[in-house]
């Protein structure tokens, strides 16, 4: 039996076999030949997606190039492709993606199957640029969607968190390639709640971090830049040797975290600029275990949520060492998306990965709710089905088209199982 576990370590699974298949017809065999399947990207969820006790797939090699429409407004790109090699190869080509998250390993499909998402008050996840899916299906069949051909499933494949089948072709929307020029400064977190609606509306992205015991954020704004002459350097936003010296030390010692904080606020709240390539600019160096809660709250109670956590936390003296992370993102017709109903704050807790996270996750989890959150789908949580239906109105759509599709729950693996009352049609019958 193989094991494999995600990206911050905290999730393992006993597949019976873990396959990298290079070429379509091996792996419509393997997913035909086999009882249950999942496959995973980068491994960059922090829930239990991946796990799975059967065929575990890995599709980094499947065969397959970035072919660019006439128009040159989308590509058919390789599912299992990382962000970071599609977007340097758009780059080549003269493209870009509009839009991108923190960090770049995870692979295409992985990010558009959870919703992965950027900051930008008019740009949605990366699930809304998919316009169109190749999928192998649990009896080893191949089927193509897009918003005309099988609309149905197409909307449920948008965010499909891995239960239709396993995507190996995926069409994507991309903009001509672009330079982004990145300012990062410290700001009062006052200052912040006044002027964020101001920067979010004159910038393409706004994001800032807070740690729970500072009042001091880190703002970073990014616009689009005219190509500098020469070399660009770009300036990653945290500097990762230094947060690292600060996580250890605060796990030693939790009594120095209200002192750390504000010191490492002011550290990372030094003015600097830079411009660079959008794909260079967009990902930042995560290098530092961390575990993640975030929630997608309307757009008009994010900073209020964001104040209630980080009151909770000092309040209870909760030994938090990661700063908060707060983003905007439109809104989406998605089924499974959280953003579905309408411009959201995503606020992300997180908390370093050797200390304990479930203790304030779970403290603060209520609030998120209370806020009427929806949690990020790669990331902690604790819904129930009876959640999911009810935060998710299409939701029931959702499961009609995965079980016309799987009727036998190949791909559903016992995560999914619960959050989606998963039955295998057999077991119903019985
Ligand atoms: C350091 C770090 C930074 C992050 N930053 C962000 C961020 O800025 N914004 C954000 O929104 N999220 C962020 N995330 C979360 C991350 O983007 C999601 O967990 C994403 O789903 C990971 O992609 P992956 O390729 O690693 O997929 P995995 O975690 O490996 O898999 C995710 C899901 O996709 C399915 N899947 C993968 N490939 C296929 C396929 N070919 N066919 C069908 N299903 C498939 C899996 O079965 C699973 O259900 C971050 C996570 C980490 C660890």
């Amino acid at each position: 039996m193989a094991e494999w576990r995600n990206w911050s370590q905290s999730v393992v699974a006993r597949p019976d076999m873990i396959a990298r298949p290079q070429t379509e017809p091996k792996l419509r065999q393997l997913v035909r030949n086999a009882r249950k399947v999942r496959v995973f990207g980068a491994g960059h969820s922090f829930m239990p997606l991946c796990e799975t006790d059967g065929l575990l797939l890995d599709l980094s090699a499947l065969e397959g190039e970035i072919e660019v429409a006439r128009d040159r407004n989308s590509v058919w790109a390789p599912a299992g492709m990382s962000l970071a090699k599609l977007t340097e190869r758009l780059w080549m080509l003269g493209l870009s993606l509009a839009n991108q998250g923190d960090v770049n390993p995870q692979s295409l499909a992985g990010a558009i199957a959870t919703g992965t998402h950027g900051t930008g008050e008019t740009l949605g996840s990366l699930s809304t640029f998919a316009l169109g899916f190749r999928i192998v299906t649990a009896d080893g069949e191949v089927v193509e969607c897009d918003a005309t051909r099988e609309p149905d499933l197409f909307q449920a494949a948008r965010v499909s968190l891995g239960l239709l089948g396993v995507m190996t072709r995926i069409r994507i929307s991309v903009v001509p390639a672009f330079h982004l020029r990145q300012r990062l400064f410290g700001a009062p977190i006052g200052e912040v709640r006044e002027r964020l609606d101001e920067w979010a509306a004159a910038n393409r992205h706004v994001e800032f971090f807070q740690f729970p015991y500072s009042d001091l954020a880190m703002v970073k704004i990014l616009d689009t830049a005219p190509a500098p002459d020469g070399d660009t350097t770009v300036i990653t936003d945290i500097d990762e040797r230094a947060f690292r010296f600060a996580c250890e030390f605060s796990r030693n010692l939790p009594f120095a975290i209200p002192l750390l904080q504000r010191l490492m606020a002011r550290i990372g709240g030094a003015v600097s600029e830079s411009i660079g390539p959008a794909w260079q600019v967009y990902p930042s160096d995560r290098t530092i275990p961390f575990e993640e809660m975030e929630y997608e709250v309307p757009r008009a109670v994010g900073l209020d949520t964001l104040k209630a956590a980080i009151d909770h936390i000092r309040r209870r003296g909760l030994p938090v060492t990661f700063p908060f992370e707060f983003r905007i993102t439109a809104g989406d017709d998605i089924w499974l998306s959280p953003f579905n109903r309408g411009p959201c704050a995503s606020v992300s807790m997180h908390q370093y990965g050797p200390m304990d996270w479930k203790t304030p996750f779970a403290a603060i989890e209520p609030i998120f709710r209370a806020a009427g959150g929806r949690p990020h789908w790669a990331k902690r949580h604790t819904l129930s089905a009876q959640d999911v239906y009810e935060l998710y109105p299409r939701a029931a759509d959702f499961e009609r088209v995965r079980a016309a599709i799987d009727p036998g729950a190949k791909f559903a693996n016992q995560h999914m199982s619960e959050l989606f009352n998963i039955f295998p049609r057999s077991r119903i019958a019985a």
